[in-house]
């Protein structure tokens, strides 16, 4: 079978149903091939021990001022979390406990030295290369940032822990300019980016941010449709998906993870430069764990070691009788998304007498269509890759959080480049058609 449309989207995740508003809003046929039996990709709303847990993306902010936007569109409110007023930690070899401000005044001075430079290199979030001095640190690590600033032991593994949170991977690698950007985009304030990161839930959950995308397109969503290959020809672009089916477009937008990008076969192949980008792949290869635990429990946070395989726990819901917890772990082949009892060791060293009941979530990792969790780049991405990765070849077009210019790795990062990206496809096909009016 072989239709033809004005431009096929590979995958239904946030940048590929923005992109999809867009073109199908100024009169473009679209159609959405998504491999996936669900749309929103990396954010998934799953009902699981009793209660709608957001098993990817959550938290978002109104310092990200794309999804913020949508929200507004929508209607869509946010759900604040717990303030947290305890904190336990592992530092020096043992478990320490505190209130919560006592972490954050361990890793303040620290994070205000390693990020200084953030509004000074990237003074343009959105233009992340706009000073050509960020290419001078681009290839520095975060790890060997956090250790040239000569810190004390406990703060040094709280920084690091921190960031491997942040990174939801090993730092060793870590872009210390993807630190950088983030921090840039929380207008230099590291606190501020923090409190963007994990403090606002979607009302509703994210699904109902990307229902409300897909129901303010006309396009045509074939979900269950892995695509395999993409051929440029004379007349446009010939999509094949996994059942054998050709789609032909004249142009394509592919919303695929840098880690899954090379899984898609490509004529003529992607640029060199996009191609080992994508074989490198980024650094959020991590995991992210719900767990309920006995009893009502404190509002509190607890960073573990730095590569221990859940290094950072916050309670985030709390019932009569259970709370439950949301984990990160650096490793996501480490981590064992339903063994409990593997919750329940890490538990153990940070948290005395809890109990773990029951876990809950996704292998992300081990997903074929993400590889990977959230983007965060490797060293050398931003100056060696972004740009190359932005630019169009011929009428292919790619999209998503992994290749936008602001909060690169979030929800925002992905409407953003869903957004350009459709910009970029309609004054490739010519003048806009006339707004479609329903
Ligand atoms: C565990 C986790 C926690 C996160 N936490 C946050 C957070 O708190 N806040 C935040 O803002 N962001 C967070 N993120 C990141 C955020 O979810 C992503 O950056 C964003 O959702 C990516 O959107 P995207 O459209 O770029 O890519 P994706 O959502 O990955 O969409 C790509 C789509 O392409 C499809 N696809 C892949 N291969 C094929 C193929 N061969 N054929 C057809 N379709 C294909 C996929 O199924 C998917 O639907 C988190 C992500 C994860 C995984």
């Amino acid at each position: 079978m072989s239709t033809t449309t004005d431009v096929v989207i590979i995958g239904a995740g946030f940048a590929g149903l923005t992109a999809a508003r867009e073109l199908t809003q100024q009169g473009y046929s679209v159609k959405i091939l998504e491999a996936r039996g669900r749309i929103a990709g990396r954010t998934w709303v799953e009902n699981r021990m009793g209660r709608n847990l957001e098993l990817g993306g959550t938290w978002v902010h109104w310092v990200q001022p794309h999804v913020w936007a949508e929200m507004t569109r929508y209607g869509i409110g946010v759900v604040t979390g717990p303030e947290f007023e305890k904190a336990y930690w592992w530092a020096d070899g043992q478990r320490h406990e505190g209130p919560a401000e006592r972490v954050l005044e361990i890793i303040d001075e620290p994070n205000r030295r390693l990020l200084e430079q953030a509004r000074e290199l990237i003074p343009l979030p959105y233009q992340p290369l706009n000073n050509p001095a960020v290419k001078g640190v681009d290839h520095e690590s975060v790890s060997a940032r956090i250790d040239a600033l000569g810190l004390g032991e406990e703060a040094r593994q709280l920084m690091r822990t921190f960031w491997s949170l942040n990174f939801n991977g090993n730092i060793g690698d870590a872009a210390f300019t993807q630190a950088l950007r983030w921090c840039s985009a929380a207008s230099g304030d590291w606190m501020l980016m923090f409190e963007a990161c994990a403090t606002y839930k979607v009302e509703g959950g994210t699904v109902a941010l990307a229902d409300a995308i897909l129901a303010d397109t006309a396009a045509d969503l074939h979900l269950n449709t892995p695509v395999e290959r993409v051929e440029q020809n004379n007349d446009g672009v010939t999509v094949t998906t996994a059942d054998g089916a050709t789609h032909s477009a004249r142009a394509v937008i592919v919303t695929l993870p840098l880690n899954a990008l090379n899984t898609v076969e490509f004529s003529p192949a992607l640029s060199e430069g996009k191609q080992a980008a994508a074989a490198r792949g980024q650094a959020g290869l991590g995991a992210k764990l719900w767990i309920k635990v006995k009893g009502k429990w404190d509002r509190f946070v607890a960073f573990g070691g730095e590569d221990w395989p859940i290094n950072f726990v916050q309670s985030e819901y709390f019932d009569e009788d259970s709370t439950t917890l949301v984990a990160f772990g650096p490793d996501g082949n480490a981590v064992d998304v339903e063994d409990k009892d593997a919750a329940q060791a890490v538990l153990d060293k940070l948290v005395p007498g809890i109990e773990v009941l029951e876990v809950a979530g996704h292998s992300w990792v081990g997903d074929e269509f993400a590889k990977s969790t959230w983007p965060m780049h490797y060293t050398g991405y931003l100056s060696e890759h972004l740009e190359e990765m932005q630019r169009p070849e011929g009428n292919v077009f790619l999209a998503g959080s992994d290749y936008a210019n602001g909060w690169g790795g979030f929800i925002d990062g992905a409407i953003e480049s869903g957004l350009t990206t459709a910009r970029n496809v309609a004054a490739r096909l010519g003048r806009h058609k006339e707004s479609v009016t329903r």
